[in-house]
């Protein structure tokens, strides 16, 4: 299982179950200072991609 999510300033943030959570609070800190989301508000925000979409990068 994989997750996508759209954040507000146009940045697509996908990564697979057990890495997403981090990967979006490491984008709110790196980008939006003083935003914090908790793991539930962000699960609730984000949608399931195939796993396919996950760019290894
Ligand atoms: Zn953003």
């Amino acid at each position: 299982m994989a997750y996508n999510l759209r954040c507000p300033c146009g940045e697509s943030i996908t990564a697979l179950e057990d890495d997403f959570v981090a990967k979006v609070q490491a984008h709110l800190a790196a980008e939006h200072p003083g935003r914090e989301y908790t793991e539930t508000e962000i699960m609730l925000m984000a949608m399931t991609v195939p796993d396919r979409a996950v760019k290894s990068d």
